[in-house]
């Protein structure tokens, strides 16, 4: 039996990171892995500008307008609009965003002024001794041009996109989507959709996979099924080989008379690492390499491949990606059980965070555990990890894989 701490390791490096990289616009972008380090071009915001609507002054203009400062108005300046340089003694009446006039330092919000109208000549008092160079956001101050902006290895999310783009930039460089080809396994099974007799079951891994796969910002870009025989098997497994950089088996990978996914992969000259991975629910986990593709072979419980693929296969996948960080923070928090919680081997149980006032988060459990509970997952946010032997009691902390990163 493999330790599942090993096994993660050893499948993380069952690939090698991308050196391809292709240019795509930011509209595309979502998801993919950017493939250079970014340094910023432009100074953001790129010249001084106003943070409220209201005035702009210089300063020492307010000191020496006396006890009550009246002032008139120089110019109108709205967002997008270029000033004319602030003359000594006036002020320029702008918004949110207007730039400054040159020589204008300070901005007096509108709620601190009595205004005269609205217009070039108008008189307007100014009720609030202002702080030297209040609401101004100075040029730079957010992004300084030639500063480290993003690097390689991010996934590029909407935060990224909009930097990026606030760079002016319309493409990026990025590593091409790992495509993923799947294969669901099984004579029991058909499509959803399709009719079902009394001893068949629908097929949830399918599409179960291709959208944890789309989710991480890969591709599934097959999803194969073949019947538990091996010239089937090996049929779908030279087409997904082919054709995509990593393949996912599911299923017929036990010790049944029907597990015939590892002879299929021998046949096609794959060198096989088959584990015991002492872990619940998982236990038999395969990698292989035809075709000088990654070939890993998950277990056929929707449960089991769930969190197989979650915290055993994701950190592969990001890897091929080219993402810098391949495994997801873990936190410790506290498990809430009614019963003590123990098992020889590593379990992962299904959990969900519940965050009290005051208080971190705790884990509550799904009452069953069973690996055939498919309803638990929707309920679920995490896992929660019971170390194999050591009885863990309610109240106490348990290492928690959060969905939100791990599947991501
Ligand atoms: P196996 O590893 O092929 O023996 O599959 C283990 C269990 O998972 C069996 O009960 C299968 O019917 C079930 N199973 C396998 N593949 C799927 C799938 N794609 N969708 C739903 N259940 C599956
Ligand atoms: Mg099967």
């Amino acid at each position: 039996m493999l330790e599942f701490d090993d096994a993660q390791q050893q499948l993380a490096q069952g690939a090698a990171a991308p050196t391809r990289s292709t240019r795509v616009p930011l509209y595309q972008a979502a998801g993919l892995v950017l493939a250079t380090d970014l340094t910023a071009a432009l100074d953001l915001p790129p010249g001084d500008n106003s943070a409220m609507d209201g005035y702009a002054l210089r300063y020492e203009d307010y000191a020496a307008a006396g006890a009550t400062p009246r002032l008139p108005v120089q110019q109108i300046v709205y967002a997008g609009q270029e000033p004319a340089a602030q003359v000594p003694g006036q002020l320029t009446r702008l918004f949110t965003g207007s730039l400054m006039p040159a020589g204008a330092d300070t901005v007096i919000m509108q709620e601190d002024t009595r205004s005269g109208g609205d217009k070039a000549g108008g008189l307007v008092e100014l009720l609030a001794e202002p702080k030297p160079g209040q609401h101004v956001r100075r040029r730079g101050e957010d992004v300084a041009a030639g500063q480290p902006l993003l690097s390689a290895g991010t996934r590029l999310d909407a935060a990224h996109i909009a930097l990026l783009a606030s760079q002016g930039l319309a493409e990026v460089t990025v590593h091409p989507a790992v495509r993923v080809g799947i294969l669901t396994t099984g004579d029991e099974l058909v499509a959803p959709g399709a009719p079902r007799s009394n001893h068949q079951i629908y097929n949830s891994n399918g599409v179960m996979l291709a959208t944890l796969v789309n989710g991480m910002g890969g591709r599934a870009t097959h999803v194969l099924h073949a019947r538990d025989d091996e010239a089937s098997l090996q049929d779908a497994l030279r087409t997904l080989t082919d054709e995509c950089d990593l393949v996912l088996s599911v299923g017929g990978v036990s010790v049944g008379d029907k597990d015939l996914v590892k002879p299929a992969l021998e046949s096609l000259g794959g060198t096989l690492a088959l584990w015991k991975v002492r872990m619940k629910p998982g236990k038999p986990v395969a990698m292989a390499h035809v075709n000088g593709k990654p070939v890993v072979c998950l277990p056929g419980n929707p449960v089991s491949a769930y969190a197989v693929f979650t915290v055993l296969v994701t950190p592969l996948l990001r890897r091929m990606q080219g993402r810098t960080e391949l495994f997801p923070q873990v936190s410790f928090l506290t498990l809430r059980t009614p019963k003590p919680r123990h098992d020889a081997r590593e379990e992962f149980l299904r959990v969900r965070r519940v965050v009290n006032p005051g208080s971190v988060g705790e884990l509550e459990v799904f009452d069953r555990q069973s690996s055939g509970v498919m309803s638990s997952l929707p309920w679920a946010t995490g896992l929660a990890r019971i170390p194999a032997g050591v009885p863990i009691y309610d109240g106490e902390k348990v290492a928690y894989y959060d969905f939100r990163h791990w599947q991501a």
